[in-house]
């Protein structure tokens, strides 16, 4: 039963009572000697019932709605934090978030002992997309890009944007090699993404480097190597996975 019924009720019953006072001739334990003070005190008894019936419904309503207002203030929440979570753009995970889970991992990785990998994605020549096709195509793929690697990655990996064409892969529990093959599988795939839906002639590469956690590695630490590592992919012609 709902607090508003329950406060229902109770109205009725105390309208029930009062008429029941108001009929009975019975002194119902209160002292009445006269009609004026039998009166009287019916009209005290009927003003305290009201102002209770009056209190009960006012307070069941007041309840309902500060219970509606609480509900509605937790998915205000939920949303505000999921969209500080978010990269506005590409639906993945923003720098701040992707660099805390950077961290997290490290630090389950260190203390565990088991190996967990990082790895920075760079667009080859994201510059000439935005040259040659204009600023929105090039939105669009940054988006394109973001969804087919989150749909292809393991559910355990994080992604991230990590800067303008650049995303983040955290793997726990991988090995420098198996997460080598695993961002090889992920630059085969985008190599082969018909991105000519999105515009004519259009192709999207990716260069990768990477780098396995140390036990006494700093997030800046890894995040170099593998930035190093990305800078050799670069250097020995893009399209593909180095690890540091
Ligand atoms: P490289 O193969 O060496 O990585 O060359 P690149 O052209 O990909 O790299 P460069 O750093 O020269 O250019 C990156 C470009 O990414 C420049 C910048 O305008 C563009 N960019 C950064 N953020 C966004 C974005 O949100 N949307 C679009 N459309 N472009 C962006
Ligand atoms: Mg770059
Ligand atoms: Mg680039």
């Amino acid at each position: 039963m709902s607090a508003r019924q329950t406060g229902i009720v109770w109205a009725y019953a105390a309208f029930g009572l009062t008429i029941m006072f108001a009929w009975t001739d019975k002194p119902i334990a209160m002292p009445m000697n006269g009609l004026i003070e039998r009166e009287l005190a019916l009209l005290c008894f009927v003003t305290a019932l009201g102002r209770c019936a009056f209190t009960g419904l006012y307070g069941a309503s007041l309840r309902e709605a500060l219970y509606k207002r609480g509900n509605e203030l937790k998915i205000a929440h939920a949303k505000i934090e999921e969209l500080a979570q978010i990269d506005e753009l590409t639906g993945v995970l923003n720098r701040r978030y992707i660099m805390r889970s950077l961290n997290d991992e490290m630090a389950r990785a260190q203390r565990s002992g088991l190996p967990c990998s990082v790895a920075i994605l760079d667009i080859d020549f994201f510059k000439r997309i935005n040259d040659g096709y204009g600023h929105p195509t090039g939105d669009e793929v940054l988006r394109s890009f973001a969804a087919a690697l989150a749909v292809h990655m393991r559910s355990i990996d994080k992604l991230g944007r990590y800067g303008g064409e650049e995303f983040l892969v955290v793997m726990p529990d991988s090995s420098k090699d198996q997460a080598a093959l695993a961002i090889d599988r992920l630059r085969q795939m985008i190599c082969n993404l018909g991105w000519d839906s999105i515009s004519d002639d259009l192709q999207v590469t990716f260069s990768a480097g990477l780098a396995q956690v140390g036990s006494n590695d700093a997030a800046e630490d890894i995040l170099s190597r593998a930035d190093a590592a990305l800078y050799k992919a670069k250097d020995a012609g893009r399209n593909r996975v180095m690890a540091s």
